[in-house]
């Protein structure tokens, strides 16, 4: 606590990221992709004029974003871009969010989202998840704030399919639904096709994860021209270049490769169903998950405990020492020998 701090700032509970450690790990703990980025990516960073970082990057970012708009069968005007969804989200909180009513979410969810709140005094209101560990999408009211959550959620992995959500936003017409989609590209259906439909869907999108590019920090936004353009009013107000030249070239060159893209995921996604046969078979219960990370619970064994036994093996996993995740660790899917280390160490800690 600081003197020089303003009032709000020493309320703040800031976000805590999981740890990049500096040893050699095998890292299943923030869902990153165990993958490299398309060839493309290389060659386009190889080849990328120097020169050219001596001006500002277009304030717009337009290449970006109709790269981005021909992927997702929008028009440029519907697209957003940002230094990493987190940095989306959160201009998406000032825009949308900040007024008297309260701001929805199911009570497990990505942990920002009640960071932004206190960051931006917005008052929240947590909705349990269903008796399957699944959003409730019934528990929202028509008349909130906004509603946000991510699907397939975090870090319980379920995602609802398209049609679900449709249904939500056929009642809740009034207040901006935000859709977090930063693990869709493993087996959730995207809410994307909606937003003609229904003009206060925001659905959120990152390279960080299914594009392995977390390093490179790119997030977007797609929903109807009026939101779009709320969140620019406030990137305007806030810093007019997010997006820097470098990382808008990379983005385009990751989205000009539909191929590896594509290969990467169902590489992932085999992996997962894989480990998951594996894991079952130790005794975990593991909630089926349409992402690239798993959360499991052993009956028999503390998961704080496991946990260390892992990490004194070099593997590192996510344990969220909260009420409702304690007995569970949250895996990310790595490659096949590194989900084999992570089963033989469960081998021995799981006797
Ligand atoms: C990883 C993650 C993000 C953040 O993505 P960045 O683009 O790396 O900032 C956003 N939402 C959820 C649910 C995530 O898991």
């Amino acid at each position: 606590m600081s003197q020089f701090w303003s009032p709000a700032v020493r309320e703040l509970t800031p976000y805590v990221p999981g740890e990049q450690p500096r040893e050699k790990l095998i890292k299943l703990n923030t869902n990153e992709n165990p993958y490299p980025p398309a060839p493309g990516v290389e060659a386009a960073l190889r080849d990328y004029p120097v020169d050219h970082l001596r001006r500002y990057p277009d304030p717009q970012s337009l290449a970006l974003r109709q790269a981005l708009a021909r992927e997702h069968g929008v028009e440029v005007g519907q697209v957003f871009v940002g230094n990493g969804s987190d940095e989306v989200l959160a201009l998406a909180f000032q825009a949308f969010f900040c007024h008297d009513r309260p701001l929805e979410m199911p009570d497990i969810t990505y942990s920002f989202y009640p960071v932004y709140c206190k960051l931006y005094a917005i008052e929240r209101r947590s909705l349990p998840l269903d008796d399957q560990w699944r959003v409730d999408l019934d528990a929202f009211a028509a008349d909130s704030g906004g509603i946000i959550f991510a699907n397939p959620n975090a870090p319980t992995a379920h995602g609802h399919p398209r049609a679900a959500i449709a249904r939500l936003l056929q009642r809740v017409t009034e207040p901006v639904v935000l859709v977090d989609e930063a693990y869709v590209d493993f087996g959730g259906e995207s809410a994307v096709p909606l937003i003609e439909r229904f003009p206060n869907l925001l659905v959120t999108g990152t390279f960080s994860k299914s594009r392995s590019l977390a390093g490179l920090r790119l997030g977007y936004a797609i929903g109807s021209r009026e939101l779009i353009e709320g969140l620019e009013r406030v990137k305007d107000s806030f810093n007019s270049y997010p997006v820097d030249s470098l990382a808008s070239a990379l983005g385009i060159a990751s989205l000009a490769d539909r191929e590896h893209f594509d290969a990467c995921r169902e590489r992932v996604i085999t992996t997962r169903e894989r480990t998951v046969r594996r894991l079952t078979e130790l005794g975990f219960d593991v909630l089926p998950s349409q992402a690239n990370f798993l959360l499991a619970r052993h009956p028999g064994h503390d998961a704080a405990q496991l946990f260390v036994g892992l990490r004194e093996r070099g593997i590192l996993v996510r344990h969220f020492n909260t009420e409702a995740l304690r007995d569970f660790l949250r895996i990310s899917i790595g490659t096949d020998d590194e989900m084999d280390s992570l089963v033989e160490a469960f081998e021995l800690l799981c006797r």
